[in-house]
């Protein structure tokens, strides 16, 4: 007998691997690092909004998003037609993808970059042309130039670069932006872009206001905290925003979700969250110091991780387990979050003394 069947093109799809959990442990107090995310609880007063928008949950949130898009775009300095919001940025990216490319035609991006690339070609039936990172774990834009085709319809540039953590310098994505064909979506992925201190890296929203072709994609789970709550969004010309706005899911983004971000970003919530961000880029320094003046040897690093190139992936994850401390394996390398303090000395106490 006949049953349903699911998409033969699916077959080989990947499920997205989060970042896992360790399970509590008698005596041991238990820390993730595997997640990129922010170790600070909600402000007070985004947690008040937060309450006072779940009265009001036996309703449709703004399918619009009104106030919430108002309050980005005046924070941005674009306005509201620029901008297109989803259920965190790995659902923006999606409804760019879904929006931009039809069966066969291709997306390009580095490798290793963010997972998500890969997994939402495949839904729609595109095809992935992943660039390899040069020998510094940085983007080869001669090669991604050389790998243009007419088939090409977006282009995402991860920076800082998820897992390796390292940016893109301003000059070298001007460069490139000037030699992409202008029919071609280059959509700046800026998840961590509130890390970065170095002044030469790219600065999205100025090659934004350059190139009409250019797109930058941003996020409150990470500076902002919020990644419990899922809203992402794009910053990009009219008509790709409002094809954001036709593919995403009707009502995605919670009536409680646009109440935080309102919140966040009035003056006084922003600053002290931005303080917070300095607190977690003068970790990241701290950590790589040390780590560093022991031998190893790590990329430039401007997001609230770092990279840990090595082929002892296995023994350093099962030592960082055993220390009560989850982190993220790939196969060239660790990515560890940086988190509460207690959880970073633990990292910087194993890979200090590791043999
Ligand atoms: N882009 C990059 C580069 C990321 O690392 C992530 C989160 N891991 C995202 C986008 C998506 O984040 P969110 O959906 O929480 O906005």
């Amino acid at each position: 007998m006949n049953s349903p069947q699911t998409r033969e093109d699916l077959t080989t799809l990947p499920a997205y691997k989060a970042g896992q959990k360790l399970a509590a442990r008698e005596g041991v107090q238990v820390f993730k690092l595997s997640s990129n995310e922010n170790p600070y609880p909600p402000l007070p007063s985004v947690v008040e909004a937060i309450s006072q928008a779940a009265l009001d949950v036996n309703r449709y949130p703004d399918p619009l998003n009104t106030q919430m898009i108002a309050t980005i775009a005046e924070r941005y300095r674009v306005d509201a037609e620029n901008i297109g919001v989803g259920t965190g940025s790995v659902a923006v990216l999606g409804h760019i993808i879904e929006a931009m490319v039809a069966p066969d035609e291709e997306v390009m991006f580095a490798w290793r970059s963010f997972e998500a690339y890969p997994i939402w070609v495949q839904i729609c039936a595109g095809k992935s042309v992943q660039v390899p990172l040069n020998d510094h774990f940085g983007h080869d834009f001669d090669a991604m130039l050389k790998a243009i085709t007419p088939k090409t319809r977006v282009i995402f540039v991860c920076t800082p670069n998820n897992p390796t953590g390292t940016a893109v310098m301003h000059n070298e994505l001007d460069d490139f932006l000037s030699k992409v064909p202008s029919d071609i979506l280059v959509v700046i992925d800026e998840a961590y872009g509130e890390f970065i201190r170095d002044t030469d890296v790219a600065d999205g929203l100025k090659l934004f206001r350059k190139y009409r072709n250019v797109a930058v994609l941003r996020t409150f789970s990470k500076a902002y905290g919020l990644a419990g709550l899922r809203i992402g969004f794009v910053i990009a010309q009219p008509n790709i925003a409002d094809y954001v706005r036709r593919t995403s899911i009707p009502f995605g983004v919670s009536g409680v979700a646009q109440a935080a971000v309102i919140a966040s970003l009035q003056p006084a919530a922003e600053a002290e969250l931005l303080t917070r961000v300095n607190d977690i880029v003068a970790e990241r320094e701290r950590v790589l110091e040390k780590i560093r003046a022991a031998g190893w040897q790590i990329p430039p690093q401007h997001a609230n991780f770092f990279w840990l190139p090595t082929s002892d992936v296995d023994r350093i994850r099962a030592a960082c387990e055993e220390a009560g401390v989850a982190v993220r394996p790939f196969p060239e390398g660790l990515r560890i979050t940086i988190g509460e303090s207690e959880a970073n000395d633990r990292i910087v106490s194993l890979l200090t003394s590791w043999k």
